[in-house]
């Protein structure tokens, strides 16, 4: 069946291209021994983070939606030293064991774990004078996506590169009559891409050992 396949390959791919990584192996199996669902970028996928922060050259990312921090340890081991991630956490549980796996990683000191949702978090942020962030990786509740792009796009700069996961759902965006909502606040996303000036951006499929699924990248012009 096609999901083994594109499974298998993911993991062809990893054994040859990616290190032995202890601390990753870890996160992940303490995600779920902490009973966090498992809706982590896939490592494939992580890696990919980390290869666009560093050709990015960005030294201050946004992440909304933490869960256990696998995704965040990937883009904070592309930051510079003095470099600063901000990642945004509505469940107190996900925040306590993604702290945990911050500290086994040892990007602690450069994560600013926020708890609380997200929306909340990013109006305080804004009142606080929060600087632009140079890539925003948006991962959190998907009927909120609309609401989330209209936030990324004012903590940006021109250049800040956007991605959004999960635009894809198995072929489910194109499906108009589904009444999911997470498909509807996707399709919103899409929408808003399309009418919004400040940002040129395209959609990615992908397949792998999380599916079939997607990403949006998009990058900020003015
Ligand atoms: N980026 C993570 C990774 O790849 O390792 C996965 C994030 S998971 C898909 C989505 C996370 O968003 C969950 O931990 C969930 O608790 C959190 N979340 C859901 N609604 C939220 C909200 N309103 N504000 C902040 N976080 C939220």
């Amino acid at each position: 069946n096609q999901s083994t396949v594109w499974g298998n390959v993911d993991q062809y791919i990893t054994e040859r291209l990616h290190q032995q990584d202890k601390v990753l192996d870890q996160v992940l199996q303490t995600n779920q021994k902490e009973g966090l669902p498992a809706f982590d970028v896939s490592p494939t996928q992580g890696k990919f983070l980390n290869i666009l922060v560093q050709i990015q050259g960005a030294k201050r990312i946004l992440e909304i939606g933490t869960l256990g921090g696998y995704s965040t340890i990937w883009m904070a081991r592309a930051l510079p030293p003095e470099g600063k991630l901000v990642t945004l956490e509505l469940d107190p549980h996900h925040a306590k064991v993604a702290r945990d796996n911050l500290t086994l990683a040892n990007v602690q000191d450069m994560v600013e774990l926020r708890v609380g949702d997200a929306l909340e978090q990013l109006g305080q942020m804004k009142d606080e004078g929060v600087e632009p962030f140079d890539f925003i990786f948006i991962d959190a509740d998907k009927p909120n996506n609309p609401s989330y792009l209209k936030w990324a796009l004012q903590f940006s700069r021109r250049g800040t590169i956007i991605i959004g996961d999960n635009v894809i759902r198995d072929g489910e965006v194109v499906n108009d009559n589904n009444q999911d909502a997470r498909v509807k606040g996707v399709r919103e996303f899409y929408d808003l891409l399309a009418e919004e000036p400040r940002i040129t951006a395209t959609a990615i499929q992908t397949v792998g050992s999380k599916g079939y699924d997607g990403f949006v990248i998009g990058v900020v012009v003015c």
